[in-house]
C-alpha cells in the first residue's frame, strides 16, 4: 500500500507528462463523465494532487476530476496515441500532443466543481496532509490534544487518515522511533516535550521521505537522506542505542520498534 511520499510523487509524475499543455483528447469510460469529453478538450490540466489516497485533477476551466484507486486503479504515464498493452480495463485518458496520462481498473471517479470539491465525503472525513507544507506543529499538536485523538493510541492514531492524512504503516514506524515513543501511549499522557517531538516527527518524516527517499544527490544535499531506522529491522541494532529492534503487530499491521528507547 504505497503512502503520501510514494502517492505524491506518482502525481508529480503525472503532471510533469501533461500539465500545462491542451489536452488534445479527453476520454473517460463511466457513462455519467462522458459529456465532460468536450468541455475538456483544448482545455489545460493546473494541477494533479494527492489528497490521502484520492487524487485530484484540476482543469483550467473550474472542473475538478475526482478519483481514488481503491485497491486495484493505477495511473500510468505513455506517449501520445499509445496504450499499453494490459489486462487491466481503462477508465480516463487524458491526452496531450505529446503524452497521456491513463487510469486503469478505479471504479471511484467523479467530476466536481473545483470550488466544491473539498465537500466531497472521502476529503471531509480526512484530516490535514502531512505534506501539506501549510501544516505546520502547532496545528499538529493541537490535534493531538483534541479531545476526538487525545486518548488513542499511537499505533493505531498515526494510520487514521482523519487524524493526520498521508502517514501509512512505514511512516507510523518511523516516527515513533524517531520521537522516542511506545506505540501504547496516547497523546493525553504525553508532556509538553514528547507531544512537541512528536509533531515534528509527523511533520519531518513524510516530508523527508518525499524529497529524499531512493533519490541520489543534485538538489537536495541540504537534507539528511531518509532511511529506515526501525522499520523491516528486527533483530538489527537500534541507531540511538544499539539494543535489536523488535517486530510486533501493532492495529493489525507489523510493527518494528526498539524496546530500549521508545517509551
Ligand atoms: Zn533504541
Amino acid at each position: 500500500m504505497p503512502e503520501g511520499p510514494e502517492i505524491r510523487r506518482a502525481a508529480d509524475a503525472l503532471a510533469k507528462a501533461v500539465a500545462g499543455e491542451p489536452l488534445v483528447r479527453a476520454w473517460f469510460a463511466p457513462p455519467a463523465l462522458k459529456r465532460y469529453e468536450a468541455k475538456l478538450a483544448g482545455r489545460r490540466i493546473e494541477a494533479i494532487t494527492p489528497h490521502g489516497k484520492a487524487l485530484l485533477t484540476r482543469f483550467d476551466n473550474g472542473l475538478t476530476l475526482y478519483s481514488h484507486n481503491q485497491l486495484y486503479g493505477v495511473w500510468r504515464v505513455a506517449n501520445a496515441g499509445e496504450r499499453p498493452v494490459t489486462g487491466r480495463s481503462l477508465r480516463v485518458a487524458l491526452e496531450t500532443a505529446r503524452k497521456a496520462i491513463l487510469l486503469y481498473s478505479a471504479t471511484d471517479i467523479e467530476m466536481w466543481p473545483t470550488a466544491q470539491v473539498h465537500e466531497h465525503p472521502f476529503l471531509r472525513r480526512l484530516g490535514p496532509d502531512a505534506l501539506d507544507t501549510a501544516l505546520d506543529a502547532v496545528t499538529v499538536e493541537a490535534r493531538l490534544r483534541d479531545p476526538r485523538f487525545a486518548r488513542r493510541r499511537l499505533g493505531a492514531l498515526l494510520l487514521d487518515q482523519a487524524f493526520v492524512a498521508g502517514l501509512g504503516n512505514y511512516l507510523r514506524v518511523e516516527i515513533l522511533w524517531e520521537a522516542g515513543l511506545d506505540h501504547d501511549r496516547r497523546p493525553c499522557d504525553l508532556d509538553d516535550t514528547e507531544r512537541a517531538m512528536l509533531a515534528e516527527a509527523i511533520l519531518d518524516l513524510p516530508r523527508r521521505s518525499y524529497r529524499t527517499r531512493g533519490r541520489r544527490g543534485a538538489g537536495h544535499l541540504q537534507d539528511t537522506p531518509f532511511r529506515f531506522r526501525a522499520y523491516e529491522r528486527a533483530g538489527e541494532a537500534c541507531p540511538r542505542c544499539q539494543s535489536p529492534i523488535e517486530k510486533s503487530m501493532v492495529a493489525s499491521r507489523p510493527f518494528y520498534a526498539c524496546p530500549r528507547c521508545q517509551r
